[in-house]
């Protein structure tokens, strides 16, 4: 699926269409530029599940936890990773990717192709490319 979208808000509403399409214990990769949308999308599909919830960019904290104020389509909860500073494979250990993977849980992560070997096996990958001014082209494969 490829979609052009044209401002912030129409990002907020395409990753509420994404969401839509999640099953428990999915994972998401979000590839793309610096400022392509990967958080503001992230941000969208977490408002698909808690409108109160405000995501924040896990680039500083590596990894933010969302749960929502009740389980929708079985999603209890998404966690959101950003690899962006992660410069050694070892790093991953301290995360324990695997102990977050549960039936309930949707794990988002950004730049998980920033190693030369994946660390970050996902299911839906999520590609947004700038295309001039604030267009973005959003691809979901
Ligand atoms: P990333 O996480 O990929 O680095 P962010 O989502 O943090 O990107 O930032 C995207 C920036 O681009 C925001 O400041 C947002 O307001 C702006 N922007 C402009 N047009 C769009 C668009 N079509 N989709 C998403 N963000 C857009
Ligand atoms: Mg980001």
């Amino acid at each position: 699926m490829e979609r052009v979208t044209h401002n912030r808000e129409e990002t907020l509403a395409l990753g509420a269409e994404i969401a839509a399409t999640f099953t428990g214990g999915m994972t998401v990769a979000l590839i793309g530029d610096l400022g392509a949308g990967k958080t503001t999308l992230t941000q969208g599909i977490v408002a698909y599940f808690d409108k109160n919830i405000r995501v924040k960019s896990p680039t500083f904290t590596v990894m933010n936890e969302y749960v929502f104020a009740e389980p929708v389509n079985g999603i209890a909860r998404i966690i959101h990773i950003d690899f962006y500073r992660f410069t050694e494979e070892r790093e991953l250990g301290a995360l324990s990717l695997e102990d977050e993977m549960r039936p309930d849980t949707v794990i988002i992560a950004e730049w998980p192709n920033i190693f030369d070997r994946d660390v970050f096996r996902a299911e839906k990958t999520i590609t947004l490319a700038h295309r001039g001014g604030d267009e973005r082209v959003v691809t979901v494969s």
